[in-house]
C-alpha cells in the first residue's frame, strides 16, 4: 500500500481527484504542482496511514519518511537537521472535506539549538532565525506536548511574551529584536519544562515524528469531532498530513504572506480580494494579531484604507499572483481560497481550495460562471447548497461576530436563521414586550398551542425539551422563525423568572442570541444580517433553474390563508397538508370547540358543530382560493380532544362560567379525557369513528367552500385526507361519511379522498387501503415515532447520547431513517401502486423539507414532498439536485 505521495517536481502522481486519500490540501498541492504553479516541495502521508495509526497506535512500519524527506532536501538543496544549512518543514493536517481550524499545524519543524545558528548565518538574519524558533517552540508545546486539556501551555507562553513586550513598550511582535527573541526561546523552554515536566526536544527527527502523530491525533480532537457532527462528515475518513519545505514570509522586508479569494466571498463579485502582511508567517494574518494590509484597491476596508497594497508594494509579484489566480479559477472552474508566501521576493503558493461563500455569493458566482462558459446549468445548480439557499431567505447571526463569542449551550437546530433578543419566560410576556417594540427570545421547557401568540411575537424560541418535530419546532419552521429546541443545559426557574445555563444565571430581560441553523446559543446580543428574498434578484434565477430540472413536485404545509399565499408566492404547487386542528384554536371559535367536547349528547354536540361550521367553511374558502387551481390536501381533525381543553384552574373556572356548567363537571370531563399515552390514544380517525358528526361537519365545510368558489368561477381542488389509518375498514368508514355528505350537496366537483400513512400497520396493508383510496401521504413524523417507538416530543432528552455514541447517524425526526422507516415507505409505495396505478403519493412529515430525505423520496418514486412554506425553495432546489444526480 502506498502511504506517501510526493509533489514539487515532475514526478508528482497525485492530483485533485485523490482527495479521499490525500485530503483536500494534499490533493490540491499535487494538482498545483502538476500544472506548473510554484509550490514548495513536499509530500502527503495518506488518510489510510491515519486510519492505520488510529487503529494500531503507531505509524505503519513501511512508512518511509526518510526517503520522502530526501525528496524535499534534493529540490531545496538543504538538509534536515543540518547545523549549517538546515531544511525546515511545515506539518499540516488536511482532510477530504475542509475543516478550517479544527485540526492541527506545526511550522518550522527541524530547528535545534545548533541549527538555529546555522539558519541565522545562512540567512544573514538572526532575528528571522530566532523568530522562527520561538514560533516552533510555541506551536510544538501546544500541539504535541500539551497533555492536560485544562492547562493551556500556549496561553502561558503568549502571556509571557505579551508582558515581555509590554515591559519594553513594544506594540507589535515585529519590534522584538534578535536578542529579545533569543531570550524568549530560552525562557519558553524553561517554562515548558517547569509546567509540563519534559524538555522541548532538540532532535529534529523526534520533532518530525511527534508532530506527524499529533496531527493524525487531532482528527479525534474535541473541536474536530464537534465540527464533523455539525457538518455530517463521515467519522472514519481520517486526515492526511502534508509535510512541506518551509518558505518564509518572515525573512525580512522582501518577504510577506497572504490569504486571498479569487472572487469576493461575501458578495460574489468578480474581484480579486485578499489580505497580506509583510515580514510575517501565515498564522499572523489569520489570528488577527496585526491588522492585515489590503491586497489591492478592492480589498480596502475602513481599517485598512491607509495601508499599502501588495499591488503597490510588489507590482511584479502581484501580477504573477493575479495570473496564478486566473489559472486556478479556470482550472478548478470555481472560486478559490488561496494562501501564498513571498520569500525574498519569490512567490510560492501554499494552498488552494474551494472558497467558502455566503448564500448570495454562491448564487451570483454560479450564474457568472455559467455566463463565462466555465460551467453549465446543472453544474451551477449543484454548486448551490440547501444551506446557502436558506441563508439568503432568513436573517442570520453575523458569522464574524459569532466566531468571537463563546457558545454557552447547544440544542437541536429546529427553526433556521438567527435571532437576538431579551429573555422572557411566558407567551404573554413575549406578546406584551413585543408590543413595546422589544425583541424577545421566548424561553420555555416546551411550548404548546396555547403559547402560539407568544411564539409569534418572539424573535426566537428556545426550549429545554422537545425534538425536531416537537410543537415549537414545527410552528417555528412554518413561520421561518429561529428556534432551538431540546437544549438540555437550560434550567428554567419560572417562579423567579430566571434561567441557569451551566452555572451562569440569566434573568428576564437579559440578552441571548440563537443560531437556528447550528443550534448554538450565545449569552449576548449578537447582530443579525437581514436578507430580504424579494430584494434579491438572484432568487428568481435560481428558482427558475430549479424548476427546469426538478422532477419531484413540491407542495407546502399550510393551514391559514396567509401561509397559503406565502407558499404560492414561493411557487408551491399545492398544499400537501392543511392541519385543521390549528383552526380550532382561534379565539373566535375555541369556545364552540370546547362546547363540542363537553357536550353530553349528540344533539348538544351537533349544536356546537353547527357553530364551528361557518368558521371552518371560511378558512377552507380562503385557503382553496389562494391555491386554486392547485390541490389542497385537507386533513381531518387529528389530535386528542383534551388538547383543546383549558389547563389552569382559572381557565377552567372561566370556561365553566361561559358554558354555564359546574366547575366540577368540567374537571370530571377533563379527567375522563385524560390519556396515559395520548399520542397513541383517541386521536385521528379513531376520534372521528366515535364522533362521526365531526367528519360530517368538516366535509360539509370543505364542500360548501368549494361550491362558493365554483360559483365565483374559481376552480378549487380539495383532497380530503383521513389521519392515522391502520386498517382498511377505518378508511372505508370515514370515506363513506364524506361521500354521503357530498351526495347530499348539489355540487359538481372533482375531489379526492385519501389517507395519511403514518403507522407501520398502514404500510403493511397498503395494498388493501389503496383499493379505495385516491392518494397516500406519508406522515413521517408519526411513522418515525411509531416505527422506532420514540416519542417525537421527548427525543431531545436522549438524542445527543445516541448521536455521541454513534448509535444513530442523525436525528431520525430530521432526516428520514432510510433503513427502517424508509423500508416501510418503499413497501407501501410499491404495494399501493400495484393495487392502484393511479394512486398519488406524497409525504407531508417534517422530512419533506430536508434535502437528504428528499433524495430518498425521489428515489422511492413519490409524486411530491410537502414542507413548511419557507422551505419550499430549498425543497425545489434539493429536488433538482437529486434529479441531476
Ligand atoms: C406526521 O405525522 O408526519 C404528520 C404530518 O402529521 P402530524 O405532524 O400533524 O402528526
Ligand atoms: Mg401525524
Amino acid at each position: 500500500m502506498r502511504y506517501i505521495y510526493t509533489f514539487g517536481d515532475e514526478n508528482c502522481i497525485g492530483g485533485s481527484s485523490h482527495a479521499d486519500l490525500l485530503g483536500g490540501k494534499g490533493a490540491n498541492l499535487s494538482e498545483m504542482s502538476k500544472i506548473g504553479i510554484p509550490v514548495p516541495p513536499g509530500f502527503t502521508i495518506t488518510t489510510d496511514a491515519c486510519n492505520y495509526f488510529m487503529k494500531n497506535n503507531h505509524l505503519p512500519e513501511n512508512l518511509n519518511i526518510d526517503n520522502a524527506m530526501h525528496h524535499i532536501e534534493k529540490i531545496m538543496d538543504k538538509k534536515f537537521g543540518d547545523a549549517k544549512n538546515p531544511l525546515l518543514v511545515s506539518i499540516r493536517s488536511g482532510a477530504k472535506v475542509s475543516m478550517p481550524g479544527m485540526m492541527e499545524t506545526v511550522l518550522n519543524v527541524g530547528i535545534t539549538k545548533k541549527s538555529v545558528e546555522g539558519l541565522a548565518t545562512i540567512s544573514s538574519n538572526p532575528r528571522f532565525a530566532y523568530d522562527s524558533y520561538r514560533r516552533l517552540i510555541m506551536m510544538y508545546a501546544d500541539v504535541v506536548m500539551q497533555k492536560n486539556q485544562k492547562y493551556n501551555i500556549r496561553h502561558t507562553l503568549e502571556s509571557f511574551m505579551d508582558s515581555y513586550k509590554k515591559d519594553r513598550g513594544y506594540l507589535s511582535d515585529t519590534e522584538l529584536n534578535h536578542e529579545d527573541l533569543q531570550f524568549l526561546c530560552s525562557e519558553f523552554k524553561n517554562i515548558i519544562y517547569t509546567k509540563l515536566g519534559v524538555h522541548f526536544p532538540d532532535d529534529p527527527q523526534v520533532q518530525l515524528n511527534n508532530a506527524i502523530k499529533a496531527v493524525f491525533k487531532s482528527w479525534n480532537g474535541e473541536r474536530a469531532k464537534h465540527y464533523r457532527k455539525i457538518e455530517n462528515i463521515k467519522e472514519g475518513a481520517g486526515t492526511a498530513v502534508n509535510i512541506q519545505g518551509m518558505v518564509f514570509g518572515n525573512m525580512g522586508p522582501g518577504s510577506a504572506t497572504g490569504v486571498a479569494f479569487t472572487r469576493n466571498p461575501s458578495t460574489g463579485s468578480n474581484t480579486f480580494y485578499g489580505e497580506w502582511l509583510e515580514n510575517a508567517q501565515g498564522e499572523d494574518v489569520v489570528a488577527g494579531i496585526r491588522t492585515p494590509y489590503p491586497l489591492n484597491e478592492n480589498s480596502k476596508s475602513i481599517q485598512s484604507n491607509e495601508l499599502i497594497t501588495l499591488e503597490e508594494k510588489f507590482p511584479k509579484l502581484y501580477k504573477q499572483l493575479n495570473d496564478i489566480k486566473n489559472t486556478l479559477e479556470s482550472h478548478y472552474r470555481d472560486m478559490q481560497d488561496i494562501e501564498f508566501t513571498i520569500e525574498n521576493e519569490r512567490l510560492w503558493m501554499l494552498q488552494t481550495r474551494t472558497g467558502k461563500r455566503t448564500g448570495s455569493a454562491a448564487i451570483k458566482i454560479a450564474f457568472d460562471l455559467i455566463k463565462s462558459g466555465m460551467i453549465d446549468e446543472k453544474e451551477a445548480l449543484k454548486r448551490i447548497s440547501a444551506k446557502q439557499m436558506n441563508e439568503i431567505m432568513l436573517p442570520s447571526l453575523d458569522i464574524q461576530k459569532e466566531k468571537d463569542e463563546p457558545i454557552i449551550a447547544r440544542g437541536l437546530p429546529a427553526g433556521p436563521g438567527g435571532a437576538s433578543g431579551q429573555i422572557v419566560f411566558t407567551a404573554d410576556d413575549a406578546k406584551s414586550w413585543h408590543a413595546k417594540n422589544k425583541n424577545v427570545i421566548l424561553v420555555r421547557n416546551e411550548t404548546s398551542p396555547e403559547d402560539i401568540h407568544g411564539m409569534y411575537a418572539a424573535k426566537g424560541i428556545l426550549t429545554s425539551r422537545g425534538g425536531m418535530t416537537s410543537h415549537a419546532a414545527l410552528v417555528a419552521r412554518g413561520w421561518g422563525k429561529c428556534c432551538v429546541v431540546g437544549c438540555i443545559d437550560l434550567m428554567i426557574d419560572l417562579e423567579n423568572k430566571s434561567l441557569e445555563i451551566n452555572g451562569k444565571i440569566f434573568k428576564e430581560g437579559d440578552w441571548l442570541s440563537l443560531n437556528g441553523t447550528s443550534g448554538n446559543v450565545y449569552g449576548k446580543n449578537l447582530p443579525l444580517i437581514t436578507n430580504d428574498i424579494k430584494e434579491n434578484p438572484l432568487f428568481e434565477k435560481i428558482m427558475g433553474l430549479s424548476k427546469k430540472y426538478q422532477k419531484l413536485g413540491v407542495r407546502a404545509n399550510a393551514d391559514t390563508e396567509k401561509d397559503a399565499k406565502i407558499a404560492r408566492n414561493l411557487d408551491a404547487k399545492g398544499i400537501g397538508l392543511c392541519r385543521t386542528e390549528h383552526m380550532f384554536f382561534n379565539p373566535d371559535r375555541i369556545l364552540s370547540m370546547r362546547k363540542m367536547i363537553l357536550s353530553s349528547n349528540v344533539d348538544e354536540r351537533q349544536g356546537a358543530l353547527d357553530e364551528l361550521l361557518p368558521h371552518q367553511q371560511k378558512d377552507f374558502y380562503g385557503i382553496l382560493k389562494a391555491m386554486a387551481p392547485y390541490p389542497v390536501t385537507i386533513r381531518l381533525l387529528d389530535p386528542p380532544l383534551h388538547e383543546f381543553l383549558p389547563r389552569t384552574d382559572l381557565q377552567i373556572e372561566t370556561m365553566a362560567n361561559e358554558l354555564n356548567l359546574e366547575k366540577n363537571r368540567v374537571n370530571q370531563i377533563i379527567d375522563d379525557l385524560h390519556e396515559t399515552n395520548p399520542m397513541l390514544g383517541h386521536r385521528g380517525c379513531r376520534l372521528a369513528i366515535t364522533y362521526p358528526e365531526i367528519t360530517r361537519m368538516q366535509a360539509r365545510a370543505i364542500f360548501s367552500a368549494s361550491k362558493a368558489l365554483i360559483d365565483e368561477g374559481i376552480n378549487p381542488c380539495p383532497e380530503i385526507m383521513i389521519p392515522l389509518i391502520g386498517t382498511a375498514e377505518e378508511f372505508i368508514n370515514q370515506r363513506d361519511i364524506i361521500v354521503s355528505v357530498f351526495s347530499e350537496m348539489d355540487l359538481k366537483l372533482d375531489y379526492k379522498i385519501g389517507t395519511m400513512i403514518e403507522i407501520p400497520r398502514a404500510c403493511l396493508i397498503a395494498g388493501e387501503i389503496a383499493k379505495s383510496a385516491d392518494f397516500f401521504s406519508f406522515g413521517t413524523n408519526d411513522l418515525t415515532q411509531t416505527t422506532f417507538g420514540y416519542s417525537r416530543d421527548d427525543l431531545g432528552g436522549f438524542i445527543y447520547d445516541y448521536l455521541d455514541n454513534n448509535i444513530l447517524p442523525n436525528d431520525p425526526f430530521k432526516s428520514i431513517d432510510i433503513k427502517g422507516v424508509g423500508q416501510l415507505v418503499n413497501m407501501a409505495t410499491k404495494a399501493g401502486r400495484n393495487q392502484n396505478p393511479n394512486l398519488k403519493i406524497g409525504i407531508c412529515g417534517e422530512h419533506g423539507g430536508d434535502p437528504k430525505s428528499i433524495d430518498f423520496f425521489h428515489d422511492a418514486g413519490l409524486d411530491y414532498v410537502s414542507c413548511s412554506p419557507y422551505r419550499v425553495p430549498i425543497a425545489k432546489l434539493a429536488s433538482a439536485h437529486v434529479n441531476i444526480k
